[in-house]
């Protein structure tokens, strides 16, 4: 954990750290370096006691479970898929947001047999299917989940669809929703306590810059 003076945000490079910057800004928090330029992992804030490490983005809540961030910036998909019982959401900074959707192709006919579903989001589709009554044969992947229905892999996938410009290059269709996704704020439970007024602070001018936009 890190001291109580001190601030510790976890945030993947990329869309997440490009998009939370001018929110961080507006909480008067600018890293040192270029963050996208720098090699570094722990990247210096104009306020000494304000840091931030660059995770990858499925990484982010472990850090702040752990306690080795305070605060972290982490998509709901992720949140979702990990098990983590320390965190707290503190805010939804409206970042990248897309839809978890079950997909298929459009002529697909539910058959007598168990339905098979190819997801890199196990835990998120056995939740859903499990609240839909339905038994369902989960196979996990890593990627390129449009594939699986195309070569008997899966009979429908569940993924992220955001414009469905994927799907329709794969000839499959959106079936059903399952969850809207953006990035959230996370907060390590401790330090949430111990940092009350440091972390509060934040949330509010983040908030704000968020309203405004
Ligand atoms: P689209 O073609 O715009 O519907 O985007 C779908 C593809 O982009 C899928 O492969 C998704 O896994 C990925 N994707 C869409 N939105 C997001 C997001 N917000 N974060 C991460 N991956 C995404």
């Amino acid at each position: 954990m890190s001291s109580e003076a001190t601030l510790t945000i976890a945030l993947s490079k990329g869309r997440i750290l490009k998009e939370t910057l001018p929110l961080l800004e507006a909480a008067g928090i600018v890293p040192l370096d270029h963050p996208d330029k720098s090699r570094k992992l722990i990247l210096r804030t104009n306020l000494p006691h304000v840091r931030l490490l660059a995770v990858r983005a499925t990484d982010a809540p472990t850090y702040v479970n752990h306690g080795a961030a305070d605060l972290g910036v982490a998509g709901k998909d992720v949140l979702m898929e990990a098990d983590d019982d320390n965190l707290y959401e503190l805010l939804d900074l409206k970042i990248a947001p897309c839809r978890l959707m079950v997909a298929g192709p459009a002529d697909f006919q539910p058959g007598g047999h168990r339905l098979k579903v190819a997801t890199k989001y196990v835990r998120s589709a056995r939740a859903y299917f499990a609240r839909k009554g339905e038994q369902v044969e989960l196979i996990k992947l890593y990627g390129s989940m449009e594939l699986a229905p195309l070569v008997g892999l899966s009979d429908v996938i569940v993924d992220l669809v955001d414009t469905g410009n994927t799907l329709k290059a794969n000839g499959l269709v959106p079936m059903e929703h399952i969850a809207d996704i953006s990035s959230r704020l996370i907060a390590n439970r401790h330090a949430y306590k111990m940092k009350f007024d440091l972390i509060q602070d934040l949330v509010q001018q983040m908030q704000e810059a968020i309203n405004h936009d």
